[in-house]
């Protein structure tokens, strides 16, 4: 079940053309590490002009539409950013089910309209602070895997070929410089598999878990060694090709 750890930059919404010099250099550095997958999901406007300037790293979008066309205003289909040359798209960050209310049931049709278009997906799913306190932890991230995640044909072809993947977040250790224990880590992690081993089979085995929460250059390592960890999700670390580098390095080093 082995396969590249993913490293992915949410920018979330942060970014300008002059960072576009901070995506070229991370895309410089990519040739680096052959041995792992890296990707930058910036917001919307800069999509097609990171495409543009990098060749090694993927690129992808935070967030689609589950139509593709029509009277939506404001929001942007799968396959427009399919067309734009985006491979994957980000579904259901905590931060989207905060503010946009997303629920499980719409974060999976998003996950249809994505897979549709052709993108790879990162289902994200994590328990808040209140949650994991009341013991509720992996009952909730359970529920989450089970109700956002697509399912049929679409999605185990997608499993197959390494184009699905889960970001386990906590809400409570996302942009807060807390970072959840390693042993949590794993058990979580643990809890999501056998979720997606029920959901796909065998093919369950081929979603790579991404642990995210204030990860950085000082605790990826170690987060990206634990058991089941198979890459990580970044946002504040990843606006910078000096902050972003160490995580890939240390997920380099993993492999080896
Ligand atoms: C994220 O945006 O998904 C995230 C994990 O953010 P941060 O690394 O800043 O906690």
């Amino acid at each position: 079940m082995a396969h590249r750890p993913y490293i992915v930059g949410n920018w979330k919404m942060n970014g300008s053309r002059t960072m576009l010099a901070e995506a070229r250099a991370i895309d410089r550095a990519a040739l680096r590490y052959p041995d792992v997958q890296i990707a930058l999901a910036p917001p919307f406007p800069f999509v097609g002009l990171l495409r543009e300037a990098v060749n090694a790293i993927g690129i992808g979008g935070q967030d689609c539409h589950t139509a593709a066309k029509g009277a939506h205003t404001g929001d942007v289909s799968a396959a427009m950013l399919a067309d734009i040359g985006a491979d994957f798209v980000i579904l259901g960050h905590s931060e989207r089910r905060r503010d946009h209310h997303e629920s499980d049931s719409l974060i999976r049709a998003k996950a249809d309209a994505a897979l549709a278009a052709g993108l790879g997906i990162i289902v994200c799913v994590g328990e808040t602070l209140h949650e994991r306190d009341a013991g509720q932890a992996e009952a909730v991230v359970s529920a989450q895997v089970d109700g956002s995640l697509p399912l049929g044909d679409a999605a185990l072809e997608a499993a197959q070929a390494y184009k699905l993947a889960v970001a386990y977040e906590p809400v409570w250790a996302i942009g807060t410089g807390r970072v959840a224990a390693v042993e949590d880590v794993v058990a979580m992690h643990a809890a999501v598999r056998e979720r997606l081993t029920a959901a796909y089979g065998d093919a369950g085995a081929k979603v790579r878990i991404l642990y995210g929460g204030s990860v950085n250059a000082e605790n990826a390592a170690g987060l990206l060694a634990a058991q089941g960890v198979g890459g990580a999700l970044v946002g504040g670390a990843s606006l910078t090709a000096d902050a972003f580098l160490p995580i890939v390095a240390a997920a380099g080093q993993g492999e080896g």
